[in-house]
């Protein structure tokens, strides 16, 4: 197998399943897709912060991913993916997983030794002289001064990134996987000459790099549309899409190297953006979605009424008095105002029509409340203390669940990122 062949293709979804029940609803979704002539590759992404909040080994996300494929047929290429590691917590995902996402986040700002950044600028010349990228509105202005002034704020993370790879690649026996580079969870964004500098130093480093998630411009909260200027993120985003087409001509990355979004999932203002990018340039695109699919459990409960109801409400409950401590691990992607949730009393009322109408992500719906749809995001955790009465839950309101989880990857994503209104 060339190494092209091992690879993501073109478009790629990522899909988290926290409770690990719902990998084939998804499939579905990507069934759906290929019969209308799109070809997504599903890659099963668990962070490790899921993984300490429910409990769960990522092994499970490989035996749930495998049973899926194997249950419905599905023939084409799919990967599991470490998401969101650094050193400290690779160890367990290596085995199971053949997608790493190396999460550097932490090292970026830790200023680079002055020989170090002396060495990238002198290696560099093109990058101190106002690179030029060929389909590119703006230019990328870079001169000596900003390339110094990057190098200082992001070497220190390429060199962690280099030595997570390594690690990775010792451990692994010479079993292929796929690197992906993460910069998303940081407070500032990084402009496209900042995504070029950043390259260049990961292809110095020596890391085959298939997929490279920037933090873009904008708030992309968990479970919740995009809050910024679209206009500004389609041009941020085409930009940074020539720029990784120039790395790869520049600095022999690999060929199929392309841009990953963190999408926090739902990110509906901006997916036609997206698609409208990829299709005018003919790039391809990895979007990650995690929390989603937890939210369609919680949706397809609800409209099971009964049990399924009442255990959605006894969440709502248990995360609203523990509201902090569930949005400490996502401070930077989750805004809830608290004066705006509704009591536990009220919601213990609502009827499964209203729980329904709040908490699925249509924007149309005057019910849809993006408070208690966050609140929900961050309350797997209540679920997770739940143990067998939410498994079992899982599988007795399977019909309605599997229903919105297939729906919702279908519709609310697959089909504006990658399809378009009209089936292609
Ligand atoms: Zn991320």
């Amino acid at each position: 197998m060339g190494a092209e062949a091992f690879g993501l293709g073109k478009y790629s979804l990522g899909i988290g399943d926290r409770f690990a029940h719902e990998a084939e609803a998804q499939l579905v979704a990507f069934i759906e897709a290929a019969r209308l002539g799109v070809d997504v590759t599903p890659v099963w992404n668990k962070s490790n912060r899921e993984h300490l909040v429910v409990g769960s080994e990522p092994a499970s996300v490989r035996e749930a991913a495998a049973a899926a494929v194997r249950a419905l047929g599905w023939q084409a290429t799919y990967f599991v993916d470490a998401d969101h590691i650094t050193a400290a917590t690779a160890e367990r995902f290596v085995e199971p997983c053949d997608f790493f996402t190396l999460d550097v986040a932490a090292s970026i700002g830790r200023p680079a030794t002055a020989a170090a950044v002396e060495a990238f600028c002198a290696r560099h010349g093109e990058l101190t002289a106002g690179a030029q990228i060929a389909g590119i509105d703006v230019p990328v202005a870079l001169s000596r001064e900003t390339t110094t002034r990057v190098a200082r704020h992001y070497l220190e993370a390429v060199a962690a990134a280099g030595h997570l790879y390594r690690l990775i690649v010792a451990r692994r026996g010479g079993a292929a996987f796929l690197t992906e580079v993460s910069m998303d969870e940081t407070e500032a964004p990084q402009t496209p000459a900042e995504l070029l500098v950043i390259l260049a130093a990961l292809a110095d480093e020596g890391i085959p790099v298939r997929t490279i998630a920037p933090r873009f411009s904008g708030r992309f909260n968990k479970g919740v549309d995009y809050v910024g200027d679209v206009a500004g993120f389609a041009a941020e985003f085409a930009a940074d899409i020539a720029v990784v087409r120039h790395a790869v001509g520049a600095y022999g990355l690999p060929a199929d190297l392309k841009l990953s979004v963190h999408s926090g999932s739902d990110k509906f203002s901006i997916f036609p953006a997206i698609r409208h990018a990829i299709r005018r340039l003919d790039a391809g695109v990895h979007v990650k979605t995690s929390g989603t699919t937890w939210l369609e459990e919680v949706v397809g409960l609800a409209e099971a009424g009964g049990d399924g109801l009442a255990l959605v409400q006894d969440v709502y409950a248990g995360a609203y008095v523990r509201r902090e401590e569930l949005c400490a691990p996502y401070a930077s992607v989750i805004d809830i105002d608290p004066a705006c949730l509704p009591t536990p009393t009220e919601v213990g009322r609502w009827s499964s029509e209203q729980f329904v109408a709040a908490v699925r992500h249509d924007a149309q719906e005057p019910a849809y409340d993006r408070q208690v749809r966050q609140l929900m995001h961050v309350g797997y955790k209540v679920a997770a203390e739940m143990g067998d009465r939410y498994t079992e839950s899982l599988i007795a309101c399977r019909e309605s669940i599997a229903r919105n989880v297939t729906d919702n990857i279908f519709q609310r994503h697959l089909r504006p990122l990658f399809i378009g209104d009209q089936p292609t």
